[in-house]
């Protein structure tokens, strides 16, 4: 009997899944399976953060529970257990008498030294891991560059693939007639809530996206097909207030509960059907952005995490003042404009790209904080948090990215004023601020910040 175990990770999804669709062609028998590694969802980071809040981990329990729908409505059943996937997944396949374990591949180093661990442990009894590739828009192997020589600079990237290099046509999901589950009983496990890893929602938390594979299909549908608000894209994205302004893919994305040939496929089909523009290249064009930090990060490994980035040194002056830091975290810096972003993104695990580039520079250039605090509270709060897109941007923002023009510094006022000219998002996020009117919503007085600049929550709160 040739089994296989599917191992899902940050492939959360049947269609376009080079790893499920192969196991399935191969074996004769499948056993999906998904494990919480407990040094993610109850870990810390090095500053002592969370390494996942708890928006990213409702939003993954979400993803896992439709995951478990999806494979049972082909007749698959999803294996669950919390703890280290090197180890449990190990004595399953002690336990299955698999042949192979399927997954696609991870790049980053937490996630290489996982199945690097798995991988030493299957063949001890003679079982190895079959690798597949699902993460970006192209596959490694049809660049023109081998990754190592992947260019430094987006522009030339860009120029060298998006012409040239043909995007595959995603896969499609497997059926039920396709699939044979295993025949031998298992405990199966039990999908864990947010109190098994020690966390709860908090008042006024704003749940943004709903997790899962047919939410992240909804989701394209509706901004492609139901709203055509993809028509509109170039001269929207910059926009703040509400979910409409952008794909709000990027969660989906992180977690793969929708694969970006898909969202290029769909692109192109409705471009065909539509008409194409500036703002629908223009959502292709961001999601080269997704591909190119993913190959600096596997061109440039661990260093993208490190003080000098990919670059090898910070010389910004800085330092790590944790009273400062705090008051950034937790909005009360009492500039509206980075409050209300930091606001947003304590409450929903979500903050526009437009508000990260601004609270990123603010807290590298006018702070002069250590970029690493920013870039791991980022990691620790956003839903949609992937190591490349986030330690990039960061990186590009410090001025320690590949590209030696990279060293972004951003007015804040003159960008408040530019992208909320009606100061409708501060008031938003800070009701207290209702009654400025535009000229001083954006520059209030010091009497009108104590508003809502609050006592300073104890730093403890945040940290182990
Ligand atoms: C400091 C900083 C940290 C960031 N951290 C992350 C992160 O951890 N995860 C993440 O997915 N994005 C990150 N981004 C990029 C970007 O802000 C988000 O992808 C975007 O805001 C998500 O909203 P959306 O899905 O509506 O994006 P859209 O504007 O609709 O873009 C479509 C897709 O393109 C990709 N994309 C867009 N911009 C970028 C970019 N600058 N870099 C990489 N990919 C991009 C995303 O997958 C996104 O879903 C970060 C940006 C900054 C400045």
């Amino acid at each position: 009997m040739v089994r296989g175990i599917v191992w899902f990770r940050n492939d959360l999804r049947l269609h376009d899944n080079e790893a499920l669709t192969d196991a399935i062609r191969t074996c004769e028998e499948v056993l999906p399976v998904y494990i919480f590694d407990i040094r993610i969802f109850r870990g810390y980071t090095k500053y002592g953060f969370r390494k996942a809040d708890r928006h990213r981990i409702a939003f993954i329990i979400e993803c896992i529970q439709n995951l478990s729908d999806n494979l049972k409505a082909i007749g698959l059943k999803l294996y669950i257990r919390v703890g280290k996937p090197e180890e449990e997944i190990y004595n399953l396949a002690q336990d299955v008498k698999s042949s192979w374990v399927f997954c696609n591949r991870e790049r980053t180093q937490e996630e290489v030294n996982v199945q690097d661990k798995l991988e030493d442990k299957l063949w001890t009894i003679g079982q190895e891991i079959r690798y597949y590739r699902g993460k970006m828009l192209y596959h490694t192997a049809d660049l023109p560059f081998p990754v190592t020589h992947t260019p430094d600079i987006f522009t030339n990237f860009r120029k060298e693939v998006e012409k040239f290099v043909k995007i595959r046509k995603p896969l499609p999901s497997p059926m039920a007639s396709d699939v044979r589950p295993i025949s031998i009983s298992l405990d199966f496990g039990e999908i864990p809530s947010l109190s098994d890893f020690n966390l709860s929602s908090e008042e006024g938390d704003i749940k943004v996206v709903e997790g899962g594979e047919s939410a992240a299909l909804a989701q394209l549908d509706k901004y492609l097909w139901e709203t055509h608000r993809v028509k509109d894209y170039f001269n929207t994205r910059n926009q703040l207030l509400g979910n409409e302004f952008s794909t709000r893919l990027s969660a989906y994305l992180a977690k793969g509960c929708i694969s970006p040939k898909y969202v290029y496929d769909e692109l192109k089909r409705y471009e065909a059907a539509e008409g194409s523009n500036k703002s629908t290249y223009w959502v292709f064009f961001e999601l080269l952005w997704r591909d190119f930090f993913r190959l600096i990060g596997k061109k440039y490994g661990n260093t993208i995490f490190q003080e000098g980035g990919t670059a090898g040194r910070y010389e910004k002056e800085f330092k790590e003042d944790w009273q400062q830091a705090e008051k950034w975290m937790l909005g009360q810096t009492g500039i509206p404009f980075i409050d209300a972003n930091m606001i947003e993104l304590n409450r929903t695990g979500f903050m526009s790209n437009r508000g990260r580039q601004n609270v990123a520079s603010f807290f590298i250039n006018d702070l002069k904080q250590h970029w690493l605090i920013g870039a791991e509270y980022f990691e620790s709060l956003l839903i949609d948090y992937d190591p490349c897109s986030n330690y990039g941007n960061w990186n590009y923002i410090a001025g320690v990215g590949a590209d030696p023009r990279e060293n972004r510094y951003f007015n804040i006022l003159s960008q408040a004023r530019k992208y909320d000219s009606d100061g409708s998002y501060v008031k938003h996020w800070i009701p207290q601020l209702q009654s400025l009117d535009t000229s001083t919503v954006h520059h209030p007085s010091v009497n009108q910040v104590e508003n809502y600049v609050e006592a300073m929550v104890p730093f403890e709160t945040w940290r182990r």
